[in-house]
């Protein structure tokens, strides 16, 4: 059995705890960048886990899942290590931005893993974070949301072409065991998705070490929600209880989870303020052809209505009411 484990360069003992911020770039002004690291060492040996919160600086009910989660769990409970890094991206959490507006390319931390060190400045803050986090890490649980303009409730697997088949079963496994009725998203990444950039999302940096990687999208709006940081504490729990980390009841419910291969995001053809219809809230179930939602034009007559494309479960709403033409209005699963 190790005595301690190392984060970041820092040294904890097994049965200690440590909250510290480690560097990762520096501004052009010379401030340094840093991000908080909390690390709980287990009295007993077990995998290292890493909580990834706020890859997306408008997302804020992950970095609250993990400050709970690393207040409840002490060592003496735990088999293995937690490492918390509740904000991943500093540059696009100052900017409440999804992507970092200081890069010349407005990078978008979720699509550029696993970093450059000869890249921009969020490319090199990745390739830190890569080297001395994610690299070192059995499991990784990301925590992400609807950010400003959307809510989510569902988990997804990496969906990653070639994944190893352990590493799929292992993220189906913690989908599971997350439970509570969220629904499971297991689309893999096709050729225009890989030209949006999602081959260099963390899940795919996972599956490239066969590293499992959970996402966990609960919540939005730029708010935080205690029922959605209540329900991915719980899902959390319940994972490392899965994993051997924890101690509890067998992480399984009778709750239905849909699983979801398959999907879309419903664009108007038009501009203007989306109005949802009633009823249409995360989790509802549509058949083809109901109407989701209308958008009003500047006079506010209708000029598009919004249909389900076929019979599905809602994984996202948009809460920003304005839309252009093709804009993300709901995401529709397919059942
Ligand atoms: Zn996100």
């Amino acid at each position: 059995m190790t005595t301690a484990v190392t984060v970041f360069g820092t040294s904890v003992a097994r049965g200690d705890t440590a909250k510290f911020r480690a560097a990762v770039a520096e501004m052009n002004d010379g401030t340094p960048v840093t991000v908080p690291v909390m690390v709980v060492a287990g009295r007993r040996d077990g995998p290292v886990v890493l909580l990834s919160g706020a890859i997306h600086g408008d997302e804020y009910n992950g970095p609250a899942t993990i400050h709970r989660l690393l207040r409840e769990i002490t060592p003496d409970m735990l088999r293995g290590t937690l490492v918390g890094i509740p904000i991943m991206s500093p540059f696009s959490f100052f900017c409440r931005s999804r992507s970092n507006d200081l890069d010349y390319e407005h990078l978008n931390l979720n699509r550029i893993w696993p970093g450059d060190p000869d890249g921009f400045l969020s490319q090199r803050a990745a390739h830190v974070i890569h080297e001395h986090a994610i690299r070192r890490s059995d499991v990784i649980l990301d925590f992400h949301e609807g950010g400003i303009a959307f809510m989510a409730r569902y988990v997804a697997l990496g969906g990653v072409p070639g994944t190893k088949t352990a590493v799929r079963e292992a993220e189906l496994r913690m989908a599971r065991h997350f439970g509570q009725g969220v629904p499971i998203v297991d689309k893999t990444i096709d050729e225009k998705a890989a030209r949006l950039g999602r081959l260099g999302m963390l899940s795919a940096a996972g599956a490239a070490m066969d590293v499992p990687v959970l996402t966990i999208e609960t919540g939005g709006a730029g708010t935080l929600w205690p029922d959605f940081v209540e329900l991915a504490t719980t899902g959390a729990r319940r994972i490392l209880v899965g994993l051997d980390m924890l101690d509890g009841p067998p992480p399984v419910d009778d709750r239905e989870q849909v699983i979801v291969r398959d999907g879309r995001w419903i664009r108007p053809q038009r501009g203007g303020f989306l109005r949802n219809l009633p009823g249409m809230d995360l989790g509802a179930k549509v058949k083809a052809g109901t109407p989701m939602g209308r958008i009003e034009d500047a006079f506010g007559d209708t000029v598009d209505e919004l249909r389900a494309p076929f019979d599905c479960i809602i994984l996202d709403t948009r809460h920003i009411a304005t839309v252009y033409p093709g804009d993300w209005t709901f995401s529709c699963g397919r059942l």
